[in-house]
């Protein structure tokens, strides 16, 4: 067995090394696997030009949170055996917190998260090979499987949304999660209109099923265009935020019919704020509603759809690179060149 392994390390603001590491070896209930494909997110984007995260990251550290592979040895206790072909969630509830004991798991006050995808072996702690460690179905490739944590917390934000087939859904984003609402909600009938910034992106939501698409940037007088086109100019039935920016969660409100919904779903940067009219909430009764990560019931719903709908999500994995090329991997994604990339070990 290895006692060295090569492993991504985020010292600062862009500043991230591969480095020789001790491979951690499994105690009681935890596993250690050797990791076959790991994935970058919107996410590790912002760690890795922020240079770190307030709740999940401090440099230096290890980094990337969605992972497959192959459980390489185990601790006592656990019922996972080596060899088994694993997908693996980067966090897990307490189950004994305040939010916890009425389930709402997203809220857990001890959350913990695991980093440290972009390696070679990755220990994943009790609570997680508890919670949210599942074997993967043999039809089920490494790559697409590293999808499991992005889908699930779509499951979640559609799961939180209340609708009902034929519901006109305005989706407001083109990147990863953006294209996974629109896959998902398109799937389950809904009309699915995407907004997005880039036409190659809004190409791929119309082939993951969105009836209409628009370009922000060439579209004059969005917040119009989408009341005038929909519900014979009432506005959206349910409207879903992806980009995590401020006006354009105001935006979001602003599509909505009365009596509509509105989930924003992208997280801002910390200390911004947003305002809506009061006639909106009071008046028109629109139900706004964040939706924040995943719990584990959403994660096991995302393991199923991807075995389902295996090949399907596939044009999100834009590209292959090994791990000497994550600065490649984030410049892919800066330049909207990358959905996300596959980082495999050399
Ligand atoms: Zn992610
Ligand atoms: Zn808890």
């Amino acid at each position: 067995m290895k006692t060295k392994m090569r492993s991504a390390v985020l010292y600062g603001k862009e500043d991230v090394r591969i480095e020789a590491v001790e491979v951690p070896s499994p105690g009681e209930g935890e596993v250690l696997i050797r990791i076959e494909s790991a994935a970058t997110c919107g996410t590790d984007l912002k760690v890795f030009h922020r240079g770190g995260h307030a709740r999940m990251l401090r440099p230096p550290t290890l980094f990337g949170h969605e992972f497959s592979g192959v459980i390489e040895a185990v601790g006592e206790g656990t019922n996972f055996k080596v060899g088994q072909r694993v997908a693996c969630h980067n966090s897990a509830p307490c189950r004994e917190c305040f939010y916890c004991n009425r389930a709402q798991y997203s809220l857990c006050e001890n959350l913990l998260f695991l980093n440290g995808a972009f390696a070679e072996f990755i220990k994943v702690p009790e609570p997680i090979v508890a919670l949210n460690l599942h074997l993967l179905p043999d039809h089920l490739p490494f790559d697409e499987a590293c999808l499991m944590e992005p889908l699930s917390c779509v499951v979640h934000g559609v799961e939180r949304t209340p609708m009902i087939v034929g519901d006109k859904v305005v989706v407001i984003g083109d990147g990863a999660i953006g294209q996974m609402f629109v896959w998902l909600l398109s799937m389950r009938g809904m009309e699915v209109i995407h907004i997005g910034s880039h036409s190659h992106r809004l190409e791929t939501g119309r082939s993951f099923g969105a009836s209409q698409s628009l370009n922000y940037r060439e579209t004059e007088h969005l917040v119009d265009k989408i009341r005038r086109i929909l519900n014979s100019g009432r506005g959206a039935d349910v409207v879903i935020e992806c980009t995590g920016k401020p006006q354009v969660w105001e935006a979001a409100l602003q599509m909505s019919r009365p009596g509509g919904k509105v989930n924003l779903f992208g997280g801002c940067p910390r200390d911004t704020k947003f305002s809506v009219s009061t006639e909106t909430i009071h008046y028109n009764e629109v139900a706004l509603s964040g939706v924040f990560h995943t719990t584990p019931q959403y994660v096991k719903q995302a393991l199923e759809l991807l075995s389902a709908h295996s090949g399907k999500l596939r044009p999100l994995l834009s590209c292959e690179l090994p791990l000497s090329e994550l600065h490649r991997a984030f410049e892919l994604m800066d330049d909207r060149k990358a959905f996300k990339v596959s980082i495999r070990n050399e």
